[in-house]
């Protein structure tokens, strides 16, 4: 840590500014702000700082610099276009053991200002530390946009409030439960309407509510790679207090949790244990029941080959407020890092997602659908029943040079994609790393010309695939 960073209290504090231009009446309107006493040394005042002299909010202390105007003074700014008289205030100020800022000029300061997004009492400061200011201007910009006005005025009111919620609500786990659901609901929306009164309202009123009941949020992770996770998914695994995931759920993931949540493991896995679906049903609703804010997290997307919906029927039976945050589905996430576009004018009109793990036996699924040409299959936990399937669709029409992919633990660091036909579909499924994704179509064939994420090549010999032949008719 090359600067050291810290909020400084300036009320009523004096200061002292030697300069008394443009890039001077700059920091003093900063010092202003922030309700310093500020004093200045200059030759002569531009317009700026005369108006601010005759209102009396400024004080000057004459034309040139001394060092006794140093002592009392909380720190200084030097100003000037003088570089020795801003040498010579360093040089004081240091020998004085007073932090000091000549502007623009790193090797003579003791301290430097970064940038400011200022919603007060919110405040983001940045710094590159000299190294970069461009790159500290571009982040501050990035954070202007990303921090809504009204943060300043949410956190004013509740400071306020801040002693009332501590004498109703008396664990900090209740405390924080009750202003995260605040800021993120009607409260927050009210002052980003500027609807003050309301909002206070709104505060009274959810106080005297009861905060016994907790609730569900299913959510989607995606199928590895953290940066695919939603902004929603990542804050409510933030303020979870309790979390249940899947085998599927990448460690990466698992590092964004808040960190006092609770982990507890509910997945299926080859070996090893086994978490009963019913079992997993009953905890969520066992701990939304205690109280507790429970995230259900899974692999992909919920809603496919998930069984959000039968955990959210129970906990719809059991009268448990709950909702959904949707994940990016393995057949998106594994197909887009491989280079595979699901749907291609020139290949593909339509892509169908089935799962080669059934309840019942294969009789009712309609082959002859599946295998129609210019259509992408992804098929999910298929890699067991590569070769039944491969066969099927054979029968049913589909072409044994149909080209095929193998996407195995896709979008992370060791995804491996392998390419063949359909004729060889089982022997390359049956090796392939889990979890993998079997994909079926003429889009397959654009992997060598579209993939883009580095994956080891030179294990894999695919064939070669003419694009043109495989062209909609
Ligand atoms: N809800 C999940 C799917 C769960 S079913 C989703 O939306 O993605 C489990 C199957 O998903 C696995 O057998 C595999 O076929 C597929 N799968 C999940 N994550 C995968 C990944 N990262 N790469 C390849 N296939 C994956």
């Amino acid at each position: 840590m090359n600067y050291f960073p810290l909020f400084a209290d300036l009320n009523n504090r004096p200061v002292l500014v030697v300069g008394g231009g443009a890039v001077a009446a700059r920091k003093v309107s900063l010092l202003l702000k922030a309700n310093a006493e500020v004093r200045i040394v200059a030759q002569k005042l531009n317009a700026e700082l005369t108006a601010l002299l005759q209102q009396q909010r400024i004080i000057w202390l004459g034309k040139t610099f001394h060092a006794d105007q140093v002592r009392s003074v909380f720190f200084v700014i030097a100003a000037t276009d003088d570089e020795q008289l801003n040498h010579r205030v360093f040089v004081v100020a240091e020998s004085q053991q007073k932090l000091v800022n000549v502007v623009d000029d790193q090797d003579h300061c003791s301290f430097i200002f970064p940038s400011i997004i200022d919603r007060s009492p919110i405040q983001v400061a940045i710094s590159s530390g000299g190294a970069a200011p461009v790159l500290a201007r571009l982040l501050r910009e990035k954070l202007e946009a990303l921090l809504p006005q009204h943060l300043g005025a949410m956190a004013e009111i509740s400071g306020k409030w801040r002693h009332k919620v501590k004498s109703k609500l008396k664990t900090i786990t209740e405390r924080r439960r009750f202003w995260e659901s605040l800021f993120n609901g009607r409260f927050a929306q009210l002052l980003k309407n500027r609807q003050i009164e309301q909002a206070k309202q709104e505060l009274e009123l959810q106080l005297k509510a009861d905060y016994q009941g907790g609730s569900v949020a299913l959510v989607g992770a995606g199928p590895g790679d953290a940066g695919l996770l939603t902004l929603k998914g990542l804050q409510e695994i933030q303020q979870a207090d309790i979390v249940l995931y899947d085998a599927l759920v990448s460690e990466e993931i698992l590092g964004l949790v808040r960190r006092d949540a609770e982990l507890v493991f509910v997945g299926k896995r080859a070996q090893g244990q086994q978490v009963a679906q019913e079992d997993t049903n009953s905890l969520l609703v066992q701990y939304a029941q205690q109280g507790k804010r429970v995230v259900r997290l899974k692999g992909g997307d919920p809603f496919v080959f998930g069984r959000g919906g039968e955990e959210l029927e129970v906990l719809a039976e059991n009268q448990i407020p709950f909702s959904v945050v949707p994940g990016i589905t393995a057949a998106i996430g594994a197909t887009a890092y491989a280079g595979i576009p699901l749907t291609h004018r020139d290949y593909a009109q339509s892509a169908v997602f089935v799962t080669g793990h059934r309840k019942a036996d294969a009789s009712d699924i309609e082959w002859q659908t599946l295998a129609r040409s210019n259509q992408t299959l992804v098929i999910y936990m298929g890699t067991l029943k590569a070769k039944d399937i491969a066969d099927r669709l054979q029968q049913y029409g589909r072409a044994a040079e149909t080209p095929i992919a193998v996407i195995s633990q896709g979008t992370q660091d060791t995804q491996k994609t392998q390419i063949g036909t359909l004729a060889q579909l089982a022997e390359i499924a049956e090796n392939a790393p889990t979890p993998a994704l079997i994909v079926v179509g003429e889009v397959v064939a654009l992997h060598h010309k579209l993939a883009w994420f580095g994956e080891d090549k030179l294990a894999q010999k695919p064939p070669h695939f003419t694009l043109d032949s495989l062209r909609v008719a």
